[in-house]
């Protein structure tokens, strides 16, 4: 049987070749959004929570061509803040916020917080559309925010988010070991389970 299509509804490239890493050997070719050619379709998250946003993402680019669509959606949500910035992590100092002006609002919205109150998680959602059919997995990882920017790697929160059990930051643990621990990662491995799942459906 020939590969199935998997569209990742993204035109982020690390993210594409994160989940092709933990696709590998599963019989799917894996294709951006820009690769069949919706690079300008821009669709608005304007949903209330992750799963709708990544639902929205992922059925937007089902309406436009043929094949399995995914798409995720994560946000970092912290217990004192009552779940902020969760969804709005992206914009959450203001719709142009770069991470430098989303970490410095944390720190401040935290100020005067103690280690130990500082517990947070990030959660990521990948919705996956196939035809009528659509699916959901969610993937977690807890730790605390920190006091200072900590460490070189990765991009957005990485370097105030403190692992649980590795007391190190994502940004200080660096890529190999994020990809393997990350709230991503977790939502990709329930990803390749369910679609390991779907091939043995076709058979
Ligand atoms: P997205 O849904 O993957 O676009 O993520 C939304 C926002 O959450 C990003 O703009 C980042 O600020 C933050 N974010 C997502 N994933 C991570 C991560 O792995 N580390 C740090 N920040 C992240």
């Amino acid at each position: 049987m020939e590969n199935r299509r998997i569209i990742v509804s993204s035109g982020n490239k690390h993210k594409i070749e994160e989940i092709k890493d933990i696709l590998k050997g599963l019989p799917f070719n894996i294709l951006s959004k820009d690769e069949v050619g919706l690079k300008d379709l821009d669709i608005i998250e304007d949903k209330e929570t992750l799963k709708e946003n990544a639902i929205k993402k992922a059925l937007e680019v089902s309406k436009e061509t043929k094949g399995i669509v995914i798409a995720d959606d994560t946000g970092l949500f912290v217990d004192k803040l009552d779940g902020r910035p969760g969804i709005y992590s992206a914009r959450y100092a203001g719709e142009n916020a770069t991470f430098k002006d989303n970490n410095d609002l944390l720190l401040k919205e935290l100020k005067g917080i103690s280690l130990d109150k500082r517990t947070a998680k990030f959660i990521t959602v990948i919705a996956i559309v196939d035809g009528e059919n659509i699916e959901t997995v969610v993937g977690e990882c807890r730790g605390k925010i920190g006091f200072n920017l900590r460490g070189e790697n990765g991009f957005g929160y990485d370097p105030l988010f403190i692992v649980d059990d590795y007391n190190k930051t994502f940004a200080e643990l660096g890529e190999d070991i994020k990809n393997k621990i990350s709230h991503r990662a977790n939502a990709l491995v329930k990803l390749r389970d369910k679609l390991k799942d779907m091939i043995k459906d076709d058979r």
